[in-house]
């Protein structure tokens, strides 16, 4: 699966929540403000890996799980812990 890491601290642009073909990136602009999370995150379960995410994000916060930089591979454990997987 794909994976949002630090860059989306502070930015949760949601560009990629609307680029994604299976709606599996949370939380959605419409959900309370989105303050339940500093950041954004994709389901790692329903992620189908097209990539769609990846050039929409200003920050270039997104990668392909294995493409995720070593400092930020916590980020793959902290998406999993979002959505209980
Ligand atoms: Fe959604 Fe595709 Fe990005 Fe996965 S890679 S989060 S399915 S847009």
């Amino acid at each position: 699966a794909y994976v949002i890491a630090e860059p989306c601290i502070g930015t949760k642009d949601t560009a990629c929540v609307d680029a994604c073909p299976v709606d599996c990136i949370h939380p959605k602009k419409d959900e309370t403000g989105h303050a339940d999370s500093d950041q954004l995150f994709i389901d790692p379960v329903e992620c189908i890996d097209c990539g769609a995410c990846v050039p929409v994000c200003p920050v270039s916060a997104i990668y392909a799980g294995d493409d995720l930089p070593a400092k930020w591979e916590a980020f793959q454990e902290k998406a999993a812990t979002h959505f209980g997987r």
